[in-house]
């Protein structure tokens, strides 16, 4: 029987090495993927930029005719060649992955068993969830279909009523492929590690612990410390602002919440406990926290924050320190 491990000791080795492994396999299956698509499409305003100038000698002027009808047709076939093999090659590399990510969540579940109990548990083997396969089976469609979208809009009509602000648009729609591919790698990477994570929960009779990152959104941090139900979900619709809460969300799995969720689910014994010091309840604390410092998401709004942080100071338990941060956050002062 090995040392057991403190709640803070699990705690790093859940949110800083394990979220770090997952991570790495992220990026490198999300840059397998792009193959260079995402810089080739978003290098082509610039290549755009410079024929329509030379085309037309200012960005304010629509030029049209034959003039015009070449230069989108050079577009178009830039975007093409610059998106080449995206789609295909997208859903390769992420069906391939996925099988790593799950069977990564698997051993990382295990390292974590482990170091919780002190006791020796053998990696099992786990299933890729379908919902991701189903993700990466869907990557060429979504590919394809965004292209189509950025063809259209380099259409003469469309470009002789709008002119260079068109082009814009019409070269940020095909960049968008590349920026779906690598959020539904994000979400399919970590939504199979998580799901590896569950599947040795199950097995070890355990529940599902939602560990959050400790900068996470306002939903996601409603979510920290919080254990599955008997049948392994967690209820749906939870976050710290109560605009953005809803009772009429269907229960969910467990983490990614959404395309840019780094949490992450670990078994979690029932006599593992969850009262004073134990990880559940640090993971709260984290939490409550980071509601208190105010510090939201680039995607999250301040009155977002300052609402969390209000509603926190509702709660029983918060420490004096976490109150006067609250309190300060809650009146737009941090
Ligand atoms: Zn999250």
């Amino acid at each position: 029987m090995a040392a057991v491990a403190t709640p803070q000791q699990l705690a790093d080795l859940v949110q800083q090495q394990q979220a770090d492994e997952a991570a790495a396999l992220e990026e490198q299956t999300a840059e397998e993927a792009d193959g260079g698509a995402g810089g080739a499409l978003a290098g082509l305003v610039a290549v755009a930029l410079a024929a329509w100038v030379a085309a037309f000698g200012a960005l304010a002027v629509i030029g049209g005719g034959l003039m015009l009808a070449r230069l989108l047709a050079g577009l178009r076939a830039d975007v093409d060649r610059a998106a080449s093999g995206l789609g295909r090659r997208s859903r390769r590399v992420l069906e391939g992955a996925l099988a790593d990510a799950a069977g990564m969540g698997a051993r990382h579940a295990v390292d974590f068993a482990r170091r919780a109990s002190g006791d020796d548990i053998g990696v099992p083997g786990v299933d890729v969830p379908e919902a991701a396969l189903d993700a990466a089976r869907g990557l060429t469609d979504v590919v394809t279909e965004q292209l189509r979208l950025a063809a259209r809009l380099l259409a003469p009509r469309t470009i002789s009523g709008s002119g260079w602000r068109g082009v814009v648009l019409a070269l940020a729609a095909a960049k968008r492929a590349a920026t779906l591919v690598r959020q539904t790698v994000a979400w399919a990477v970590h939504r199979a590690v998580n799901d590896g994570a569950a599947q040795v929960a199950q097995q070890l009779g355990a529940r599902g612990l939602w560990v959050a990152e400790p900068d996470a959104c306002v939903r996601c941090l409603a979510y920290a410390g919080h254990l599955t139900d008997r049948d392994g979900h967690f209820p749906g619709g939870l976050s710290m602002d109560p605009h953005s809460r809803s009772t009429l969300k269907a229960a969910i799995e467990g983490p990614p919440l959404h395309p840019a969720c780094r949490c992450r689910l670990v078994p979690w014994m029932p006599d593992w406990g969850t009262g004073p010091g134990s990880l559940p309840e640090l993971l709260r604390d984290q939490a409550w926290r980071s509601i208190a410092a105010g510090r939201g998401r680039p995607t999250e709004s301040h009155a977002a924050r300052r609402r969390a942080a209000r509603a926190l100071l509702a709660r029983r338990g918060l420490s004096a320190r976490v109150r006067r941060q609250a309190t300060a956050t809650a009146a737009g002062r941090s």
